[in-house]
Parts: structure tokens; C-alpha cells; sequence
């Protein structure tokens, strides 16, 4: 097993911060009548019994999610999506205007939006125009200011899983964390990192349940890493991060893990449908191949397309102006009518 001080990681003021001690956390007890937190004991304004404060820990939800993933309790963050855990493991390993992440481009654009906002350095070390990690260039621009390196897999916007061989080649290389984004992973042919973390005590594993649990809107993200790195990030989040309603829905939708399989497994369809429709287009000039609910196109003059299907009322991402994906168009899989729609309307592109 690789084992890295992580202790020594983290910045001056989280090392010696005392967080927050919530009423929930001076009394964790269920049953009692309740004059510790200054709630409205008389109930909610509205109907739906929402007058409490909802549990800090998520205790339930990662009761079940331990199950499920095979991880320890103390293995698991449970956020407000999983932007908050970029943000709290930048805020806990980063000093600002001082130290650096590494990232690379093209891929999500919240790592450098988040790294911004803390004033942290962004090393950017791009994908080949394959889309595939340049491991010993990565490896050559780490410098002893380099806290975390993002890896997004599947790569957004590209679709594509990165190099298992290149990951683990930086994993061990590395003396700070590597964050692996599996935002997609429910769509790829590929375990998890998660059966990793017993052999690193580096990674982090951002899971979501944004995409494939299709709740984008309630705001829940997961991170599964070290018990010590967990714990700081429960240490420095917001006391109550994650709104008792979405914790009830999370509660509920972990019993249905096999209707989210079956929906997985519908997307997928469409998807390698929508990519065979989309190729015999005269417009599109390469599908990148993809193990995401998405698929990357470069297209004929894709700005112009872009406003075709704009007046057509279809939305898709143009990510034209980014590295690497000059041209290209990136299409989220809809249901079989959306992307029947679509293909109709890029076929009459032009006449
Ligand atoms: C959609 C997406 C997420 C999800 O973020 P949430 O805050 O959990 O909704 C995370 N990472 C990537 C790469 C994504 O594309």
C-alpha cells in the first residue's frame, strides 16, 4: 500500500482548526422534546414537517452507500453535489496565491473555476488531441507547491475513460492527492477507483447523483477517500451541507439501484444508436468514442450548426473555443423521440 502524510498536506489554519460543534452534534439522540437549536417547535409554515435541521452527517445515506460500494462509513463525504467536494479539498490542501493544482485540458470546467475563486495556481498539462494523459509530462510539471491533480474519467467533455496504467503511474508518483472524477463511470465499461483506495491512501473518488441517478436538481455529490482526508472535508463543510429533502430522496433511490441499472442501461442504447445516426450525417467529421451519457462530434463549421439547432430549439454544448475540441459539438443522449428529433434536423442542415 502507498502511503503519503496527509497530515503534512493540509494547510496551517485547517491543521490547527476547531470546527463548528452543531446542536445535532451535542445531542445526536432521535427521541426527546427538542429546545436545543432555536427551531420552530410549533412546525414548518408550509405542510412537509421541515421545521428540523436535518442530519450534519448523512448517517443514513452512508449507511446504505457502504453497503453498496463495499466502503467504510468513515470512507465517505457526502456533499452539495460534487462541486462542493472540489471546492472543500482545494480549501483544505491549498494555500491560497501559493500552491497549485494540476489539470488537463480539455475537462471539466469547475476544477480551474474553484481553483480561481481560492486564488490556487492551475498547472495545465493537456490531453493528446486522442484525448489520452501525457503521464511523463504530467509527471515532470508537479512541483513540491502541487497539492491535487484532477483526472476526469470518463473525460467531460471528450466521453472517453482515461488510461488505467497512465492513472496508476501518477498515483504513485505523486505525493499529493489524485482526484478521479467518476461523474460517468454508472456508463463505462470499467470498474471504479473506489476498489483502489485499500492500495493508495491518495485518491479521492468524486461520484454524483447528478447523471446516472438523474437528480441533478436535488444536489448531491459523493466523495469516497482515506478516513483522514473524509474527515477534514466534514470537518471545514457547512455544518448541515446537505438539505434533509434530498437526503430523504437519496435514502429512497438507493433502493432502486436496479431501476437505475435498467435506465443505465437504456442510455447506453440510445447512445451507441445516436452515435451510428450521427456518423452518416455529411456534417459530422469524427465521433470521439465515448464511455459517457455524451458523445463529442466534430462537425462541419460546429458554430454555425450550433445556431441551426438553436432556432430549431435544440440545445447542445459548443465547445468549439476549447483545446483540442475545435469543431466540436458535445450531445448529451436523449430519449430515442430527442434523438430522432435531432438527427431529423441535422439532416436538413443546409437545404
Ligand atoms: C456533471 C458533472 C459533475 C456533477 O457535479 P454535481 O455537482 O454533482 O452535480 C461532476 N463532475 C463532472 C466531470 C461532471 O460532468
Amino acid at each position: 500500500m502507498k502511503m503519503i502524510n496527509i497530515e503534512n498536506l493540509l494547510r496551517e489554519n485547517i491543521k490547527r482548526l476547531k470546527p463548528y460543534s452543531s446542536a445535532r452534534d451535542e445531542y445526536s439522540g432521535k427521541i426527546g422534546i427538542f429546545l436545543d437549536a432555536n427551531e420552530n417547535s410549533f412546525g414548518s409554515i408550509p405542510a412537509g414537517d421541515l421545521n428540523r435541521y436535518p442530519d450534519p452527517h448523512q448517517n443514513e445515506i452512508k449507511k446504505k452507500l457502504s453497503k453498496i460500494k463495499n466502503v467504510n462509513i468513515k470512507n465517505i463525504f457526502i456533499g452539495n453535489g460534487s462541486d462542493e467536494a472540489i471546492d472543500l479539498l482545494m480549501r483544505a490542501f491549498c494555500a491560497p496565491g501559493k500552491e497549485s493544482i494540476l489539470i488537463m485540458p480539455p475537462t471539466y470546467g469547475m476544477y480551474k473555476v474553484a481553483a480561481d475563486i481560492n486564488d490556487v495556481n492551475v498547472i495545465e498539462v493537456p490531453l493528446t488531441s486522442e484525448f489520452k494523459i501525457k503521464t511523463d509530462e504530467v509527471i515532470n510539471n508537479i512541483t513540491s507547491n502541487t497539492k491535487l491533480i484532477f483526472i476526469c474519467s470518463p473525460n467531460n467533455p471528450s466521453g472517453n475513460l482515461l488510461d488505467r496504467n497512465s492513472i496508476r503511474t501518477i498515483l504513485k508518483s505523486f505525493n499529493g492527492l489524485v482526484v478521479i472524477d467518476e461523474a460517468y463511470i454508472d456508463f463505462a465499461p470499467e470498474e471504479s477507483w473506489i476498489s483502489e483506495l485499500e492500495s493508495f491512501n491518495n485518491i479521492v473518488v468524486l461520484q454524483t447523483f447528478s447523471k446516472a441517478w438523474g437528480l441533478a436538481n436535488i444536489r448531491v455529490g459523493i466523495a469516497y477517500g482515506n478516513e483522514e482526508i473524509i474527515s477534514v472535508m466534514n470537518k471545514i463543510k457547512y455544518p448541515y451541507n446537505v438539505n434533509g429533502v434530498s437526503q430523504q430522496i437519496i435514502i429512497d433511490a438507493l433502493e432502486s439501484e436496479s431501476k437505475k441499472n435498467e435506465v443505465v442501461n437504456k442510455i447506453i442504447y440510445q447512445r451507441d444508436k445516436l452515435a451510428d445516426a450521427l456518423s452518416t450525417l455529411d456534417i459530422i467529421e469524427n465521433i470521439y468514442s465515448t464511455d459517457a451519457n455524451f458523445i463529442l462530434a466534430k462537425v462541419n463549421d460546429a458554430n454555425r450548426v450550433y445556431d441551426y439547432l438553436l432556432e430549431n430549439r435544440i440545445i447542445v454544448r459548443n465547445r468549439s473555443n476549447i483545446i483540442n475540441c475545435e469543431e466540436c459539438l458535445r450531445f448529451t443522449v436523449g430519449t430515442e423521440e430527442e434523438n430522432n428529433k435531432l438527427i431529423e434536423i441535422l439532416s436538413k442542415y443546409g437545404e
